[in-house]
This record gives C-alpha cells, sequence and structure tokens, in this order.
C-alpha cells in the first residue's frame, strides 16, 4: 500500500504490561495500544486508508468527494474523524436506537450530516444505499470491515508491531473479531513480513456475536438472527468470507466469552493499566485471567513467549458502565 504525507491514523504505543504478564502466568504480554487512535479506535486505520483511496481517483476525476458511512458506532466516528483530517466531508447513517450520546459526539467531530433511520445499523445501511446515496453525485459509500483497502490500513497495525518489537517474531497475537476486517489486515500482514507460520492467532468473539465461531462450527458462513452481545463494535451479523478462509488456517484457533468475562478484562485495563477500554478490547484483557490464554491460544507458551494483545478501542466505555461492573 502508498500512504500519503497526511494519514488519518497515528503510530500507537506497544507497551509491555508487568501486571498482566504475573497475572498470565505463561508469556510476556504486550498491549497495542489502538484506544489511542484519533477516533479512539484502530478503524482510523483501515477506514483512513480507504478514504485516501478514494481522494486519490477524485483528484484523478475531478470529483470532490463527500463520504457516506452507515454505523452506530466506530466506524461512523473513524469515517467522520479521518474525512474530516483530510479536509472532506462526511455524513453517518444510525439506527434510531444509537444513543443521543453518540449522535452528539458525531456532530462534535464535525459530521456534515447524521440521518437516523431504522431500528439496525442494518436498516441505516440499506436506507443510505438506496435512499441517500442515489442523491449525491459525490458521494462516496465508505464500508466497515469487508474490503481490500480496509485490510491494508489495517495491515499497518501489524507492521508497526513487528518494527516495535525489533522484528522478533511474537509467539500469539489475539485480536477480537466482529466482521474480520482487523484480523484480515494482521493476517495479511504476517504472510508479507512470512511470519504466518511461527506466529499464530486467536481471534476473539463475545457471545451472542459469535458469528465467526458459529461459521467454523457450521463449516460455512452463517448470518447471526439477533446480535445479543452488549460488545457493540462486534456485532455483525455474518464475517466476510476472507476472514472465514484464514479462520481455518491451523495457526489461527478462536475462543468466544461472555459479556461479563469481556467487562472483567475492561476492570482489569482500568486498574492495572489505568486505561479506559470497551469491551471489544477487554475480551483480550480478559484471557490474562484464569489461565485462559494457555488454554485457547493452541499452543505452548512459556515464560519468554511474546503475546500482543490489540486493544482495539477506547469509544464504547464510561466511569458509569466500570462501576456497574464492579458490583459483579
Ligand atoms: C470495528 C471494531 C472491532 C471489530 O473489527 P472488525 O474489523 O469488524 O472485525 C473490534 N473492536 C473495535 C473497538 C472496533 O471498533
Amino acid at each position: 500500500m502508498t500512504v500519503d504525507r497526511i494519514q488519518p491514523w497515528i503510530s500507537t504505543p506497544l507497551v509491555e504490561s508487568a501486571h498482566l504478564s504475573k497475572l498470565a502466568g505463561c508469556s510476556r504480554i504486550f498491549l497495542k495500544l489502538e484506544n489511542l487512535q484519533p477516533s479512539g479506535s484502530f478503524k482510523s486505520r483501515g477506514i483512513g486508508n480507504y478514504l485516501l483511496c478514494r481522494i486519490r481517483e477524485c483528484d484523478a476525476s475531478g470529483k470532490q468527494p463527500h463520504f457516506y458511512a452507515s454505523s452506530g458506532g466506530n466506524a461512523g466516528i473513524a469515517c467522520v474523524v479521518a474525512a474530516r483530517s483530510l479536509g472532506y466531508p462526511a455524513s453517518v447513517v444510525v439506527p434510531t436506537t444509537t444513543s443521543p450520546a453518540l449522535v452528539a459526539r458525531l456532530r462534535e467531530e464535525g459530521a456534515h450530516n447524521v440521518y437516523q433511520h431504522g431500528q439496525s445499523v442494518m436498516d441505516a445501511d440499506k436506507y443510505l444505499r438506496s435512499t441517500i446515496l442515489p442523491r449525491d453525485d459525490n458521494g462516496i459509500y465508505v464500508p466497515p470491515f469487508d474490503h481490500p483497502d480496509v485490510w491494508d490500513g489495517n495491515a499497518t497495525v501489524m507492521n508497526e508491531i513487528a518494527a516495535q518489537l525489533s522484528y522478533e517474531q511474537p509467539d500469539l497475537v489475539v485480536c477480537s473479531v466482529g466482521g474480520g476486517g482487523l484480523m484480515n489486515g494482521i493476517m495479511q500482514s504476517l504472510d508479507d513480513l512470512k511470519w504466518s507460520d511461527k506466529t499464530s492467532v486467536l481471534a476473539m468473539e463475545t457471545d451472542g456475536a459469535d458469528s465467526l465461531d458459529q461459521a467454523l462450527k457450521a463449516k460455512q458462513l452463517v448470518k447471526l438472527d439477533k446480535i445479543t452481545s452488549r460488545a457493540r463494535s462486534l456485532g455483525v451479523a455474518t464475517v466476510s468470507a476472507k476472514t472465514f478462509e484464514y479462520a481455518q488456517r491451523p495457526q489461527v484457533s478462536n475462543a468466544v466469552l461472555s459479556d461479563a468475562q469481556a467487562a472483567r478484562g475492561c476492570l482489569l485495563m482500568a486498574r492495572h493499566e489505568r486505561l479506559m477500554v470497551e469491551l471489544t478490547a477487554g475480551v483480550a484483557a480478559a484471557l490474562c485471567e484464569d489461565g485462559q490464554l494457555q488454554r485457547f491460544s493452541g499452543r505452548r507458551l512459556d515464560r519468554d513467549s511474546k503475546v500482543v494483545l490489540l486493544i482495539c478501542g477506547g469509544n464504547d466505555i464510561s466511569v458509569d458502565m466500570l462501576m456497574e461492573w464492579q458490583k459483579y
């Protein structure tokens, strides 16, 4: 991929956590802090790169792009933040069930328009494609995860990790899977680095947002009827075909934890790393408890093993949520 002078994402810290390493007891734990991205999630990379690619095409054709995303969360924020930083307008369609706080956030970040339509992100997406986009000749649709340009952008996170580890190969990389755009990027980068034989990948989901796990069990892509997990950024009905393919490699394993376990992971991150992260990141941190990392990793780990946890985002979290979870 090529990167322009202005990039809508930053290089984030990779920090070794003494506390989580001690708790896990089986390896050195490194945290890749994607919650620090300008949009609060790794989506600044994938969606940012998608925007850059489209802007380059528009420069060639003289079109002035207006970007549109349908999302009740991080994809919408990433689209608006990236488009604004590059100097282009972006609008978002969210379902009517979206919290007023999130709508306010999208406006604050500089959304040109925030439309509310339908009961689910899927309804909002249909409305965007059928009604809003046809009205705007300059409109460009921004997909949340299922596009090669999104994967190229997400791949930069693994390239960065490799450099930050001075090209010492990690034993395991843990990421969460919604539609699988993040995992596709990671796999792509591991292949480019020729690391995919020795570095294992563990794909995490929460109960009720487990479209990858169900697909693997059914041996074909499945569509979840209903998303019941509170980890909203994992709430995608069907994973990308590419993710399903990658997940069948022997070096890739997957696990599903409950929202309650993911919440414990968020509390670990708050208490010991002093970071507020969302359930999708908590689900990776939660592995450090109760020997789960060893159990789910699919390989033998020892004290010198290097495990990288993708701390993918920190938007859908509040002090109130952490206080509530603390009671259980
Ligand atoms: C989007 C998102 C995910 C899921 O990513 P996919 O590319 O859809 O698999 C996980 N965590 C956070 C914080 C996200 O924003």
